[in-house]
């Protein structure tokens, strides 16, 4: 379209014309917004789009992202039909290959969630890969999966369609024009400047590939991406190829396969990539760039091709017809971004793909467009949402360095507890040299180095994963046991903590908390925010500090994103929030000698009668002031100590003086996680998300169901209360086996009853006060789940490929009646 014929307003104008933009104005339009323009400023797919390989694979790491990839398939499927552009759509499945033991775990654990979402999936044995993939060197292969569905499109072809479809529901697409300059108005984007006019617009959506950082940081808003070089070859035609060969995956070798027009094309995951443009230089990208190619590197790719020509000996001979080298955006942890900028309203962001944008461009367009429209996204997406991520992010050198990581990642082993390894030290707690000096092994949460565990006993210092149990777990085990008899501390810095205050901060915060906070000076009310539909967004606890004045605790992870609930939710009203993260570490004494330790070092009266469990009080510790509230995450007695961060390092050193004579024992973020899940303790994020209600979650002791003015959610709630038995539920799950090699689950694992999947994990760990290898899940009966219902099932859990025995059951399976906490 001339863009002479710029309209002067639309409902939703779409920076980037690529197969993300596309998707997003041809979802946007199929639901009844037509009114939308996608502005481009080169030649639609000219960014990263046109030279994708187009693999089209299906299963992602959650239910819902694999919904989603499925949902793309579905989609590219019908398009030729519907548009009568053609797509290059194929459909002859995919295959992964595992060269050693660990990998055939992933596949097969892989293969038990894709049948838990109900992906078509094999697991086929050495002869039977053979077979189907006469042309390879099976050397080394230990396994393989076959995903029948799984497919290959022109990603070139597929925009077209897209944009096609946008336009023949009055969508409008402009090539040629480029957004200089998003106008913004109250907080709100409300239109664009462009190369040929201005367009008013109620909503924006960027979606400008690895472009977008410099567009969003141009309006305050962080996108963090940067661009890396991704190749792939393609080799001379090879008579003998089968037309109908499947995409094939050696992640152990960092390659993939795809036949394409009777050659093969080879594409590379390298475990260290080479970011573009190369630190220094920036990462603004000239005018001119539009259908980049970049320099081939053969001394790069060379390990690749060496290896593929092992694999595939007919690239020996066939000769390499096209190096390939194009930029595509990487995010620091490998999940692109979708939704509402927490920064700024209707400004909307679809971005960071991470060489998976041609396989998700369906299901993200699916959900934008629902998102634009309804305000909220159709399901859980939380980790796509833009509003997980912490502003450091964007910091050039920061996603620089760690986007050499992001791009290897996805072929790398996806080991559990696996942590980055680029790109660290970030933001690191006031008692930092304490820990690291008590032998702490970080990990790395939004930037902030948390103690995970503490080396001892002389197990080395570093990981050494696996899918069973790792080398920290006699550490954990250790620090389970202190925990359990004695003290441990937790260094808690990286929760999130928000003062809360003004005229109106009881209003806006009883409004949007489940419970109530209107209490007593001094009481923490543990609480969850919900929305209109009654499903959880945030899980947190809100400490009353004064008539108007209130502290909010919340994990490390939804530091933006909760903050940018209660902002919206407060509105108006005088109510302000401040995140005093930075300025108020925590640390957590627990276990059932902490009341003495923290007597002896305070002086205080920390007794049942003076200081009763869910209250707050300050207290003097050495020379400090000190906030402490007794409430546990671990099903101990304990104390949280809120600390002004000039202060923590001397009050880490007067708990360590007194440490010695109650056996006061650093313990780590995996050891705080295995004790939560013994009591049942949900996680935001896991076993809550903003689908999940807090009566299914089994939290709904914390509802406030009369309190005067009710609360965001109560109207959907009411209605699921007069349901009388639930039909969905969470459970506690320990599995039968308690050996030493009882196998451990994670998450999305499916739950059995009588044969039959009726749920999924959300979260597992060890147990080691309980001996078990526990999770929880959701499980669901059309008929209801109760305690009956669990009690008359055999119930199995299955862990890459194979079924184990389960007890499951509604109480957490330590200190049920949380006997422990209260003495
Ligand atoms: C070698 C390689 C192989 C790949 N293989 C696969 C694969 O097999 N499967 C898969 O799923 N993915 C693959 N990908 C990834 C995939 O290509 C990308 O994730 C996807 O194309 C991203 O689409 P997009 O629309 O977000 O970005 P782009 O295609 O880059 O589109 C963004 C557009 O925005 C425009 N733009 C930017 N700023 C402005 C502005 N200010 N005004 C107007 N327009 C603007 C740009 O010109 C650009 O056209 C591969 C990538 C590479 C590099």
């Amino acid at each position: 379209m001339s863009a002479a014929n710029l309209p002067a307003r639309a409902d939703v104008v779409i920076v980037g014309g690529g197969i993300v933009g596309c998707s997003i104005a041809y979802h946007l339009t199929k639901i009844g917004i037509t009114n939308v323009v996608v502005l481009e400023r080169k030649q639609l797919t000219s960014g990263t789009t046109w030279h994708a390989a187009g693999l089209v694979g299906q299963l992602r790491a959650t239910r819902n992202l694999t919904e989603l990839a499925k949902y793309t398939t579905t989609l590219f499927e019908g398009l030729e039909k519907e548009t009568g552009q053609a797509t290059g759509f194929k459909q002859n499945g995919s295959i992964s290959l595992a060269l050693n033991e660990g990998r055939l775990e992933e596949l097969l654990r892989g293969a038990s969630m894709a049948k838990n979402f109900g992906l078509a999936i094999d697991v086929l044995s050495l002869g039977e890969l053979k077979e189907r993939l006469p042309h390879y060197n099976f050397e080394g292969v230990t396994g393989g999966v076959f995903l029948p569905k799984d497919g290959q499109v022109n990603p070139i072809d597929v925009t077209q369609a897209l944009a096609a479809g946008a336009r023949s529901r009055g969508g409008k697409v402009f090539e040629n024009v480029k957004v200089t300059r998003i106008i913004t108005k109250d907080g709100r984007a409300c239109g664009v400047e462009t190369t040929s006019g201005t367009i008013a617009a109620d909503k924006v959506v960027v979606a400008g590939g690895m472009w977008s950082r410099e567009l969003g940081r141009s309006v305050g808003v962080n996108i963090p991406l940067h661009a890396c070089e991704h190749f792939y070859i393609v080799s001379e035609p090879i008579d003998t190829l089968p037309r109908n060969m499947p995409v094939v995956r050696v992640p152990d070798e960092c390659t993939y396969y795809k036949e394409d027009a009777g050659k093969l094309m080879v594409g590379a995951f390298e475990p260290k990539a080479k970011p573009w443009p190369p630190h220094g230089k920036g990462i603004g990208i000239d005018e001119e760039h539009a259908f980049v190619t970049l320099q081939e590197d053969m001394d790069h790719f060379e390990p690749i091709l060496t290896s593929a020509i092992n694999r595939v000996p007919l690239l020996e001979t066939a000769g390499i017809q096209l190096f390939f080298n194009g930029p595509e955006s990487f995010t620091p942890d490998v999940r692109y971004y979708l939704g509402e900028a927490p920064e700024l309203r209707n400004l909307y962001v679809a971005t960071g793909f991470n060489s998976i944008g041609i396989q998700s461009s369906g299901g993200a367009g699916l959900v934008l467009s629902q998102w634009i429209k309804d305000g909220h996204p159709p399901m859980d997406v939380n980790g796509i949402d833009i509003r997980r991520i912490h502003p450091f992010q964007s910091v050039t050198r920061y996603v620089h360095d760690r986007a050499s990581e992001s791009l290897g990642l996805l072929y790398a082993m996806h080991w559990p507890y696996r942590q980055a390894e680029t790109a660290r030290g970030v933001r690191r707690s006031p008692i930092h040299q304490y820990t690291d000096k008590l032998g702490a092994v970080y990990g790395e949460v939004n930037g902030w180095e948390r103690p995970n565990w503490y080396a001892r006993d002389g197990v080395k210092r570093e990981y050494e994963y696996s899918y069973g149990r790792q080398n920290w777990f006699p550490c954990a085990e250790y620090e389970a046991e202190r925990l359990m008899n004695d003290a441990v501390f937790f260094d808690q810095a990286s929760f999130a903590k928000y003062h809360v205050e003004g005229k109106d901060a009881l209003a806006v915060l009883n409004r949007v908390s489940a419970n109530n906070v209107d209490v007593p000076l001094g009481k923490v009310v543990y609480t969850q925010w919900l929305n209109e539909r009654g499903g959880i967004e945030a899980d947190l606890t809100v400490t009353r500090l004064a008539e108007q004045k209130f502290l909010v605790v919340t994990g490390a992870a939804p530091q933006t994103r909760d903050m940018a609930w209660l902002k919206r939710q407060a509105g108006d009203a005088n109510c302000v929030a401040v995140d005093i993260t930075s300025g108020l570490p925590m640390i957590a004494v627990m276990g059932p000698k902490s009341r003495a330790l923290l007597q002896m070092v305070s002086g205080a009266d920390l007794s049942n009668a003076a200081f009763p469990f869910g209250t707050s009080q300050e207290i003097e510790i050495g020379y400090a002031r000190v906030r402490a509230s007794r409430l546990t995450y671990v099903g101990e007695l304990g104390w949280e100590l809120y600390i002004p961060a000039e202060f923590a390092a001397h009050v880490m050193e007067t708990l360590l003086a007194a440490g010695p004579e109650f056996n006061l024992t650093p313990a780590g973020m995996h050891g705080m996680n295995n004790a939560r899940m013994e009591k049942g303790y949900r996680h935001w994020g896991h076993d809550m998300s903003d689908e999940d209600t807090p009566l299914e979650a089994g939290l709904g002791f914390g509802v406030a169901w009369d309190k005067p003015g009710g609360f965001i959610g109560r109207e959907a709630l009411l209605r699921q209360r007069e349901i009388k038995v639930l039909p969905k539920r969470m459970v506690a799950i320990a599995l039968e086996d308690n050996g030493p090699t009882a196998p451990m689950m994670y998450h999305e694992e499916p739950v059995y009853r009588n044969g039959v999947i009726v749920g999924s994990t959300t979260s597992g760990a060890w147990g080691h006060r309980v001996g078990r290898s526990l999770a929880l899940a959701y499980v669901k009966n059309e008929g209801g789940v109760s305690a009956d219902w669990l009690a008359s099932g055999t119930w199995e859990v299955e862990l890459a490929w194979k079924k184990h025995k389960a007890k499951v059951q509604f109480a957490p399976f330590y200190d049920p009646k949380g006997e422990k906490i209260k003495q």
